[in-house]
């Protein structure tokens, strides 16, 4: 749905300045019988006015696609049950104004960070008449996270809690019936390298956003503990357009 621009020196620890990351910003469509779920939403039709609630420091300069509204078939859309947001933030929820109606699945962490008004809400909590369907990680543990939930009761998406960007954030787990697997792992780290160095973010950025270092470090840990016990495991931070090349482009014709 589009891009932002950022150093590779703010994006992950050891990144070059002189080097520049466009980060994606984007949504994942799974279709399942019992219905289809959207994780994250990219950049919304309104994505330029959402923009002007941010501190100026955060409008970073960007490059607009097609929000996925506008790219879904209706039938696809039709089909959509929910949306699964691996957090609160704008350039995740920003499509959700779009979908009007269509419940957006939070865990109580999230409904509790998005009722406080946090910093980062502001885009979400500007939305009218978002309807929260809130989830428990009812579910044991799951690749080495200590809670999950199941949300169609049948392991093909798997929530578990991963906090430390946010109070809410999560990593979703999508398992088709071909056997590949992917972890969707939000902001836990921006790039790839968070994971495969492994480089948390910047000190900076860190403390701008006030991340838990503590809990990213626990999480990048057992996302790689989990992608090298299963290497048919993709792990897939949300803003690099690099780990979404096994995924299809929707629709195909398109990029
Ligand atoms: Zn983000």
């Amino acid at each position: 749905t589009g891009t932002y621009e950022t150093p590779a020196a703010l994006a992950f620890r050891g990144g070059s300045w002189s080097e520049k990351r466009a980060f994606a910003a984007t949504g994942i469509l799974v279709r399942h019988p019992k219905g289809n779920l959207l994780i994250d939403t990219g950049f919304g039709r309104n994505v330029e006015r959402q923009l002007t609630l941010l501190p100026s420091l955060q409008q970073s300069p960007h490059h607009l696609g097609t929000p996925i509204i506008d790219r879904l078939a209706k039938a696809d859309a039709d089909a959509i049950t929910a949306i699964i947001p691996t957090h609160a933030h704008w350039d995740h929820i920003s499509g959700v104004d779009d979908f009007h109606g269509l419940p957006v699945m939070v865990n109580d962490a999230g409904q509790r960070f998005i009722d406080s008004h946090g910093e980062g809400t502001e885009v979400l909590n500007s939305f009218h008449g978002v309807t929260y369907r809130t989830y428990h990680f009812d579910g044991g543990s799951y690749l080495g996270f200590p809670s999950s939930h199941d949300v169609y009761s049948d392991g093909s998406v798997v929530i578990v809690p991963a906090p430390g960007h946010t109070p809410d954030s999560v990593v979703v787990f999508v398992n088709l019936p071909s056997g590949k697997r992917y972890a969707f792992v939000g902001d836990l780290v921006w790039q790839m390298e968070g994971l495969t160095r492994p480089a948390e973010k910047p000190w900076m950025m860190r403390f701008l956003i006030g991340e838990d270092r503590s809990e990213i470090r626990t999480a990048i840990a057992r996302i790689r503990a989990a992608t090298k016990l299963y290497p048919q495991i993709t792990a897939v931070p949300a803003h690099d357009g690099r780990a979404f090349s096994s995924i299809a482009i929707y629709p195909a014709s398109t990029r």
